[in-house]
């Protein structure tokens, strides 16, 4: 894998580094409701290239990730695979029950899903903690988190999470976050990237993308990727694997990005986003 320099060097082999100095995909595969042909799909997905898949112990998919980080040819050190505890788990067995679902030693990363109902999850954070010190985990992180749940948990334990992983597309994301982030050295990685489809039909993304001859899909994962923000979109399709990974052979201008940026109205697909 080589190291981000800038975005025009990227190629998906690209890799940013987090703050613990491992690194980390700079895009990867969704496997949320990859469930009918999971290892099938990501055998063929490791075939083009991708390197980094998300998963979560509620998605279903460990048993199918497993099945393919089994058959494939690939090294275990080339592949980067994440998996979420949830609110309810005892954060440190759960870890190990995940990771022994795909038949691993370690995840490079765990997450936790979503902070719970009350709380920011310290109980949970320390769980993480404590399996990424006995080796479950190379790099631990968090999901649908607020700047304040962030902040709760780096008072109570002075642990900074790696990654945030939240709901980021041109409609829906947060400068606040953004510049949080940058600050902290916390690494976004966006989920539902394509908006789950439900924008893609949307004017100015067509008109960008017709200027540039790529499809709105192809937008959205440049758009994240030239603010280093790592995109993880879910595709099942054939088409829809290769096509996610062809976005290496041009660069969105500055006017145009900014004619993206402006699209944000805080959309979500689940409603609201959750961390703002
Ligand atoms: P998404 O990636 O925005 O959208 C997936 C949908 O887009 C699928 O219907 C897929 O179709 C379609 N698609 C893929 N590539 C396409 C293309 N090039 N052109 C047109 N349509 C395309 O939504 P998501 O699955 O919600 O998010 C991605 C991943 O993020 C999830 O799979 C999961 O791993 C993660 N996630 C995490 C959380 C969290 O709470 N941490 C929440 C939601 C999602 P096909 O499948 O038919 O190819």
């Amino acid at each position: 894998m080589t190291c981000l320099v800038s975005c025009l060097t990227m190629n998906p082999n690209s890799t940013l580094n987090l703050r613990t100095g491992n690194a980390i995909p700079i895009m990867g595969l969704g496997t949320w409701q990859l469930t009918r042909d999971t290892a099938e799909t990501i055998l063929y997905a490791l075939e083009q290239g991708y390197r980094l898949i998300d998963a979560s112990s509620d998605y279903g998919t460990h048993p199918g990730i497993g099945e393919a980080i089994k058959k494939t040819e690939i090294p275990r050190e080339e592949l980067y695979i994440v998996t979420k505890v949830e609110e309810t788990d005892n954060a440190h067995e759960a870890s190990q029950a995940y990771i022994q679902e795909m038949g691993l030693e370690f995840a490079d990363l765990i997450l936790i899903h979503r902070p719970p109902r009350t709380g920011a999850g310290v109980g949970l954070w320390k769980g993480l903690i404590e399996a990424r010190n006995d080796g479950f985990a190379r790099d631990i992180g968090v999901s649908n988190y607020s700047i304040e749940q962030i902040e709760q948990l780096i008072s109570a334990t002075g642990e900074v999470p790696v990654i945030n992983q939240i709901e980021w597309s041109p409609f829906g994301y947060s400068n606040e976050m953004y510049k949080y982030c940058q600050e902290k050295d916390i690494i976004i990685q966006t989920y539902s990237p394509l908006t789950r489809t439900k924008r893609l039909g949307d004017e100015t993304l067509n008109h960008v993308a017709a200027k540039y001859e790529k499809t709105p899909a192809r937008i959205l994962i440049r758009w994240n990727l030239q603010r280093k923000t790592l995109p993880i979109p879910k595709a099942n399709q054939k088409m829809h694997l290769e096509e996610n990974l062809d976005v290496f052979d041009f660069e969105i201008k500055a006017e145009d990005m900014e004619l993206l940026n402006k699209l944000n109205e805080e959309y979500s697909c689940l409603g609201v986003l959750p961390y703002v």
